[in-house]
């Protein structure tokens, strides 16, 4: 049988404990996940070093060979077709996200109808975790790190 294989993409800046869920969850539907850190243009600087996250991120996942952690630069359709990955992996906490996630999984089919995107509704205990206010609280030396799944 084909393994099913799904890129999890996103900033990540950082990844949080919603993050974490969405991947823990996704794992009993895929077989490997890739966790695509990104580029994404309308968040022009990133505050946590691309390759710092990679590294931190990983920490998070040395117990599961079938979780990669990448950072990407390119359509992430089309790096999902060379990395044989059949799904896209994205999680949903609001109306605001499913906006946002219905017009980039319209773009995703039109590059590549192959590609299925799968969304996973937040765990409630995650729902108002955002990378946005966790970056917030630490540029204010904010203690950050119940809502991350390793240390800074
Ligand atoms: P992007 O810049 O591509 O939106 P993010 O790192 O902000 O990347 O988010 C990656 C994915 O994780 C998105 O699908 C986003 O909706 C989802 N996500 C973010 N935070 C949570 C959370 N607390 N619970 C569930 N999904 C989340």
């Amino acid at each position: 049988m084909t393994k099913k294989i799904a890129l999890f993409p996103g900033s990540f800046d950082p990844f949080t404990k919603g993050h974490e869920d969405i991947v823990l969850r996704g794992l009993k539907i895929f077989d490997e996940i890739i966790i695509a850190i990104g580029y994404n243009s309308k968040k022009s600087s990133r505050y946590f070093d691309l390759e710092f996250m990679q590294e931190r991120i990983s920490s998070a996942f040395t117990k599961y060979p079938n979780i990669k952690v990448v950072v990407f630069s390119e359509l992430t359709a089309e790096y999902a077709r060379k990395n044989n990955a059949q799904y896209l992996l994205r999680g949903l906490r609001n109306t605001t996200d499913f906006e946002y996630e219905n017009s980039i999984a319209q773009v995703n089919r039109y590059l590549n109808a192959e590609l299925e995107s799968v969304f996973l509704i937040t765990s409630p205990e995650y729902a108002s975790i955002s990378s946005t206010i966790i970056r917030e609280v630490h540029k204010y030396q904010g203690d950050v790190s119940k809502f991350l799944p390793y240390k800074l």
